[in-house]
């Protein structure tokens, strides 16, 4: 199945695309993921990327965030590092660029976006990661929105890149309207992927990643789903499969089955409303074992 050119993933495809796994492999074989994510009154985004990274299997996770919110962070999850750095108004700005280049150099692969803020001097930040991390990122929420002016940027990176839009996030970046993006999911993916050579995965149900070439469809998940922080799991889920060194093609559609599988199983014990990103993030592992 792995030929064709549209597929739906399921548990099988999954399966082979699991990171192989040895009895004597250690921390240091999984990779490490930097988060570049969160800031004032947004440090769960940064925490959930995080920790889902470190459940799906990361060796290692860091997140650079603003230092006055380092101990938000650590007192929840003290699995994750953290790389502090001084920002403008509670957000991570274009003056830590040095201190994030320094971070990186350490690092397998990096996630940005989630619940980083909008201000200018964001945007210039994501900017010149875009520009010169060399190594797989994966692009998301704020960082989708400050780079809506900034696209060309993409094609010119020497990392592989992911972004992972909801539809409403694929509406700005493409100029379109929602409904549009909804009406024609597949088309307006591929051809963004193919113009800017990026990996995208579209978010929604059914939600589809493309490389441009390969389309594949993702047949997990459910609409219990459609609430705060889902994305940033997925995201952490991703960098996490990219640490491990999976293609990205492979990782983003590996982390949307993997998270709807998750979710699945959520809503099973929980019911189908209500259940919570945290819950999802904490179910990855059990989802895991379900495929292997
Ligand atoms: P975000 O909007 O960034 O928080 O991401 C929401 C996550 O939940 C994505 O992984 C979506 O694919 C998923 N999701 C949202 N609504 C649905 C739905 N109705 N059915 C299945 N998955 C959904
Ligand atoms: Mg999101």
């Amino acid at each position: 199945s792995v030929s064709c050119c549209y597929c739906l993933i399921d548990a099988e495809l999954a399966a082979s695309l699991l990171p192989v796994r040895q009895a004597d492999d250690h921390k240091g074989t999984f990779g490490h993921a930097l988060v570049v994510a969160g800031s004032v009154g947004k440090v769960g985004a940064a925490r959930m990327t995080a920790h889902a990274a470190l459940r799906s299997g990361a060796g290692l996770v860091s997140a650079a965030i603003e230092y006055d919110l380092v101990g938000q962070l650590m007192a929840q999850t003290p699995e994750i590092m953290s790389r502090p750095m001084r920002g403008e108004n509670g957000q991570l700005s274009v003056a830590c660029f040095d201190a994030l280049k320094e971070a990186w150099a350490d690092m397998s692969a990096v996630a940005v976006g989630p619940g980083l803020g909008t201000d200018v001097t964001v945007a210039a930040l994501v900017a010149r990661l875009v520009a010169e991390c060399p190594l797989p990122v994966v692009l998301d929420a704020d960082a989708l929105t400050v780079m809506v002016n900034q696209l060309c940027g993409l094609s010119q990176r020497s990392g592989a890149t992911v972004i992972t839009p909801h539809p409403g996030e694929m509406a700005r970046l493409t100029g379109l309207s929602i409904a549009e993006v909804q009406d024609n999911r597949i088309d307006v993916a591929q051809a963004f992927a193919r113009d800017h050579g990026v990996v995208v995965l579209l978010k929604g149900a059914h939600t589809v990643i493309t490389d441009g070439e390969r389309v594949w469809i993702n047949s997990s998940g459910n609409s219990g789903m459609a609430s705060a922080g889902m994305g940033d799991v997925l995201t952490g889920m991703i960098v996490s499969y990219l640490a491990q060194g999976l293609e990205p093609f492979c990782a983003a559609a590996l982390a949307a089955y993997v998270h709807g599988a998750a979710a699945d199983l959520c809503r099973q014990q929980f019911g189908g409303v209500g259940y919570l990103a945290g819950d999802v993030m904490a179910t990855i592992p059990m989802a895991r074992r379900l495929i292997e």
